[in-house]
């Protein structure tokens, strides 16, 4: 008997998914972080951009197949067709130079995707009613091929299962009414019409999500740290960067932490480099805790971790600070609260040119509260925020 317990173990072994997370990010983007939804923009973009360009060459230039076989009553209409098309395409191929995003590279897949069944549909249109002879019939029938194109032109991109059937069904319909039979003597060339299509989906679903599948694994290992499972300070810059200019360009605030932990070589000197893993690992988890799910905590090197807060105000900063001081980051092997040494910056506050500009910023001010006495924040204000041992954190001019 056949164990489907094994045949969905072969089966998602094929797709590289081995925990229940893995399956469920092939099928929506929620779980997609930042790091993700950044490459796959990327990706999906600059083959829009490949295929526009291609298709806004050869969809007009195919014209002169017409011209040469198809009754020249036929040309005029078609070549409008065309050319219309060709410029469809060029335009979108000029869209997706623009900055990559997930929202704007869904819309230039689908834009992409309905030019030809719009003009397959209309061409369609075109030609039938046309008397053509068997040689003209070869070429007209070309245009019927089209659908198939667009399909197997899926199996170009790392999509989830929802985007993949967002784009296949309309298409799927598309060709369903066109390939309808008329009489009964279509039925089998409608029916053989249907099945080849239902096929080329399927290889193309597949090849979407291995794609999505191996560009989440690669993207992962390079933006997450092993230890402590934060962004590695690669990925972060890439959302540094990004936040940063949303900010400046919209003139809203966003505001960075910069946290350094205090005499955390000590950990390791006395208690080895394993107890000095754990501390690090509980301390980003800790701080993670505290922050809001749009936040992000970079690990920016050894024991110190950046936090990227996008619309936060100096004020919401500081509420964050006092957040993470009362919750803790974990206690010392000796006993005792792991304290950590905090800057703060800001965009508009600050008036910064830069995310480099703004983390240096917030490094100084961490390196004054360093030889001010550890444990504590320096805000925008240059007022300071003292680690209360255990109780509420409080406020203190410096
Ligand atoms: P300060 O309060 O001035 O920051 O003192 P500190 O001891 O924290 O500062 P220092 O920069 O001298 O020490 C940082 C230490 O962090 C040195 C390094 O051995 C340790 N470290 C860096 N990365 C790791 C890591 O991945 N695991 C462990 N266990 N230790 C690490
Ligand atoms: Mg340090
Ligand atoms: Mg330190």
């Amino acid at each position: 008997m056949i164990s489907f317990e094994k045949m969905y173990i072969t089966i998602s072994e094929s797709l590289g998914i081995y925990t229940k997370d893995q399956l469920y990010e092939l099928f929506t983007t929620k779980e997609h972080g930042l790091p993700i939804s950044g490459h796959r923009a990327a990706i999906i973009q600059s083959r829009v951009f490949f295929f526009c360009v291609v298709f806004a060459v050869l969809v007009p230039a195919w014209s002169i197949i017409d011209l040469l076989f198809l009754p020249s009553a036929l040309w005029g209409g078609l070549l409008t067709i065309r050319a219309v098309s060709g410029i469809v395409f060029a335009i979108l191929a000029w869209l997706s130079r623009r900055q990559p995003t997930m929202k704007l590279a869904r819309l230039l897949l689908a834009g992409m995707l309905a030019v030809t069944p719009i003009f397959y549909l209309a061409s369609g249109y075109w030609i039938e009613g046309y008397p053509l002879t068997s040689q003209e019939q070869i070429i007209a029938g070309l245009y019927g091929l089209l659908p198939f194109v667009m399909v197997a032109g899926l199996t170009l991109f790392p999509l989830t299962l929802f985007e993949f059937l967002a784009y296949a069904v309309p298409l799927f319909l598309v060709t369903l009414v066109s390939a309808f039979p008329g009489s009964e003597a279509e039925i089998p060339q409608a029916v053989s019409t249907m099945w080849l299509l239902i096929l080329i989906l399927g290889v193309a679903l597949f090849s979407s999500l291995t794609q999505l599948r191996y560009m989440l694994s690669q993207v992962s290992r390079a933006s997450y740290d092993v230890l402590t499972g934060m962004l590695t300070r690669r990925a972060g810059i890439e959302v540094l960067d990004l936040q940063f200019r949303l900010a400046s360009m919209g003139g809203g605030s966003m505001s960075i932490l910069y946290f350094d932990l205090d005499n955390f070589k000590a950990v390791n000197d006395t208690y080895g480099h394993d107890t000095g893993d754990k501390v690090l690992k509980t301390a980003s988890e800790q701080i993670c805790n505290c922050v809001r799910k749009g936040d992000s905590v970079i690990r920016w090197g050894g024991e110190e971790f950046v936090v990227v807060l996008p619309t936060a105000d100096p004020r919401e900063a500081n509420e964050v600070v006092s957040r993470i001081m009362t919750a803790g980051v974990g206690e010392r092997p000796e006993g005792g609260p792991v304290t950590a040494s905090i800057g703060v910056a800001e965009v508009q506050e600050d008036n910064v040119n830069d995310w480099k500009a703004q983390i240096e910023l917030a490094d100084h001010r961490m390196y004054s509260a360093k030889t001010s006495g550890r444990a504590r924040s320096i805000g925008v204000d240059g007022n300071a925020i003292l680690w209360a041992e255990g109780s509420q954190a409080q406020a203190v001019n410096k």
